[in-house]
């Protein structure tokens, strides 16, 4: 799916509103784009500013234009892009950014475009020397700041921003448009809960880490649904060496995630993963009360963030496991 078909068919109030924008050239100088996680945030803002560098726009990028190539291939001069998924966004990148647009734009187009993907990480001095722009929009600039949490991103900024929130497809439709996908039943539902569309299902799936986390995350409750000192072993293994904290972040909420299927299963309701039922099955024999699981799982995985030692947590979680199997 095209992020024209995706905005088209599933955003139709910012296909509208940036369109006749477009069209009319009545841009905004801000576009604060917010939602959940697993919105394809990032690629949604540069899709954006690519319309507006296309040399042959319709009101949105063409994709077949020189500059929109150029766009693609990371080779658009005046285009800044800020990341904050992976870390947060320094003061020293925002006063590079001001250094660059104190110079002239060096495109025919005379647009300078910048991109910040979660502007709730930027530090407090980045925040402020990105207010500098937002106050004063020095003729063609324009910016497109993305966020997952919206309260966290400060007043002054969401004041000089129209705001403009993504609406989450829902998961039925979701795993209807990922069957045309050249991935397995079992990946998919695995990654819908993380991914709101299927391009990046995909993306995910053919990734060198998802291998990594996934396994980690079926052989561990596998182990532990035959014997949960097996399980425990299994965890040590597998889990503890994860050096990345997205990664162990992902991994306990898998966690959580199988001990409501766990919860569904018993109560009868529809699985997420029924691509894995017998393991949920063997789960359900072997946890006796999985419920409380589920929160203390979300409290272990929040202090990942904390930096608490990841064998640590790993422990807490399988002993809490363990806590709620039989004793026989
Ligand atoms: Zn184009």
């Amino acid at each position: 799916m095209t992020i024209y078909s995706y905005l088209q068919d599933f955003q139709p109030i910012l296909f509208q509103t940036f369109g006749n924008a477009l069209k009319n050239n009545n841009l905004s100088h801000a576009y604060l784009l917010d939602g959940e996680p697993g919105t394809p945030l990032k690629e949604v803002a540069f899709y954006l500013a690519k319309s507006l560098v296309c040399d042959n726009p319709n009101p949105f990028a063409c994709d077949k234009c020189l500059s929109c190539h150029r766009f693609e291939e990371g080779n658009y001069t005046d285009f800044f892009f800020f990341d904050g998924a992976e870390s947060s966004i320094k003061k020293e990148s925002v006063l590079a950014l001001e250094k660059a647009f104190n110079m002239t734009s060096v495109e025919h187009k005379g647009v300078l475009i910048y991109v910040t993907h979660n502007v709730e990480n930027m530090t407090i001095e980045a925040t402020n020397a990105l207010l500098k722009f937002l106050e004063e929009p020095a003729g063609k600039v324009y910016a497109f700041l993305t966020t997952n949490n919206l309260h966290n991103v400060i007043p002054t900024i969401k004041s000089r921003s129209q705001i403009i929130s993504l609406q989450l497809i829902k998961r039925d439709i979701l795993l209807k448009l990922c069957e045309s996908l050249d991935i397995t039943q079992e990946d998919i539902e695995m990654l819908v809960p993380f991914y709101n569309i299927p391009s990046l299902i995909e993306e995910e799936a053919k990734s060198e880490r998802y291998p990594e986390y996934k396994t980690a995350v079926i052989a561990t409750l596998e182990a532990f649904s035959e014997d949960p000192r097996k399980g425990y072993l299994k965890a040590h293994e597998l889990i503890t060496p994860l050096r990345d904290r997205f990664l162990i972040k992902r991994v306990f909420t898998y966690f959580a995630l199988f001990f409501k299927d766990v919860v569904n299963y018993s109560i009868g309701h529809e699985r997420l993963f029924k691509s894995y039922d017998t393991l949920v099955v063997k789960l359900a024999k072997t946890i006796i009360n999985p419920l409380p699981l589920i929160v203390t799982t979300y409290e272990i995985s929040k202090k990942v963030d904390d930096y608490v030692n990841t064998g640590l947590l790993v422990d807490e979680l399988l002993i809490s496991m363990i806590k709620e199997t039989s004793n026989d």
